[in-house]
């Protein structure tokens, strides 16, 4: 048995990641760059129940009544049958074993669910007291309730699947159906009947929301009638109980030669890294706060600079691969044809904090799309499509959280 310590890698004044159990505290001194004089832990093995070993290349941490296994040297940490990547790779100084900060920020909570909460702005790992025995042999659970930027939410467990979807789980999805109000959105040359995009993005939204309903997914609108909404207010609607948001707009091409010529459907995903740097510096500027007293030359936080990029890059992975599921499945039953999936800055996307996609459903200004689109049956066959593939989306995302015997990934 050997202390345990963290590695952060970025350079900046010392720190510490305490952990907080029913049955005390520990502080786990966080070395800030390979090499440097790093602490070791003064206690980790006892009333915590944390302890590391090494054997050969193998490093094996205990925790919370799951066994973590490292390979020294290689970015990653198995628990069960899940294997977590890791930012950087666990190795051994002074007989100290040093594993990347986000193991313990990132990977525990969801190893162990619901009994370990990572508290970022404190730095801490909070163990929830249970009712029982502490120290756990008990099956470990997927989180019903992560932080608020963590992964979506896999609810309650039921006993049998769906049998019109194969999902296990209860799921919610918020459906923002594009403009509205004042903002007609595009004017629709195709459309008939004076209808504008507003009016097909709401349409397609009801269609969807009942078909999502009907296949036991709850679902709501960031509007239900013909209101204005601001953008920022339409991601919020996602919060604590939503798995996904998904936008849905429609297409136009600005006047010209070809504009009559181009047709289809695209799906993008999240990325508008001028709001997430943004956020990430003020986070960063207002963390330096509390190094000032301790440390000379600590100018962010480290710590929560990780954090976010982290949970930055499971948005994109998750709301890429939603995207890509959606955006599979309406190609199938479109007349217009497949432009792809797209990444782009919406502003209605980065306010959600969940994986979120926007769909443009097609052309208002090709002839057949616009045609499809203001039609019953084609407005049918598009929010039919995209609830299979946000049913195609769930069942990947509860069989990587729920199948591995420690909660998955
Ligand atoms: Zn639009």
């Amino acid at each position: 048995m050997i202390p345990l310590a963290c590695l952060l890698f970025i350079v900046g004044p010392p720190q510490t990641v305490v952990i907080v159990t029913p049955r005390g505290e520990t502080i786990v001194p966080l070395s800030t760059e390979r090499g440097s004089s790093a602490v070791a832990a003064p206690l980790l093995a006892g009333p915590l129940g944390l302890t590391a070993a090494i054997e050969g290349s193998r490093a094996t941490v205990s925790l919370g009544g799951a066994v973590f296994v490292f390979q020294l040297g290689a970015p990653f940490v198995r628990v069960g049958g899940v294997v977590y990547g890791l930012v950087g790779e666990p190795y051994v100084a002074r007989d100290t074993l040093f594993l990347p900060l986000q193991w313990l920020a990132d990977c525990v909570p969801r190893a162990l669910g619901a009994r370990y909460h990572w508290n970022a702005a404190a730095t801490r790992l909070e163990e929830l007291p249970v009712a029982g025995t502490v120290v756990a042999t008990a099956p470990m659970a997927p989180a019903p309730a992560p932080a608020p930027a963590s992964p979506p939410p896999v609810g309650h467990p039921v006993n049998a699947p769906n049998p019109l979807t194969g999902l296990r789980h209860h799921h919610a999805v918020v459906i923002d159906p594009g403009h509205g109000g004042a903002d007609p959105g595009n004017p629709g040359r195709f459309f008939s009947g004076g209808l504008v995009e507003k009016d097909i993005t709401l349409a397609v939204a009801r269609l969807l929301r009942a078909e999502l309903t009907r296949r036991g997914i709850a679902a709501q609108l960031t509007r239900t009638s013909d209101t204005l909404i601001d953008l920022a207010d339409r991601g919020a609607f996602c919060r604590a109980e939503c798995d996904l948001f998904v936008s849905i707009h429609v297409n136009a091409m600005p006047a010209g030669r070809s504009a009559e010529r181009t047709a289809g459907v695209e799906t993008y995903f999240l990325s508008d890294a001028k709001t997430e740097d943004q956020e990430r510096v003020a986070k960063m500027e207002n963390d330096a706060l509390r190094f000032e007293s301790t440390a000379a030359g600590g100018s962010r936080g480290p710590l929560d600079y990780i954090l976010k990029d982290l949970q930055l890059n499971e948005y994109l992975r998750e709301s890429a691969r939603l995207a890509e599921l959606v955006q599979d499945k309406v190609v199938a039953i479109h007349p217009g044809g497949d432009r792809g999936v797209q990444q782009a800055g919406f502003m209605v996307l980065t306010t959600a904090r969940r994986p979120a996609i926007l769909v443009e459903t097609g052309f208002a200004t090709n002839r057949t799309d616009g045609a499809f689109l203001a039609s019953s049956l084609g407005e049918h066959k598009i929010a039919s499509a995209i609830a299979d593939g946000i049913v195609a989306y769930l069942l990947e995302f509860e069989r990587r959280r729920v199948d591995g015997p420690a909660g998955g990934s």
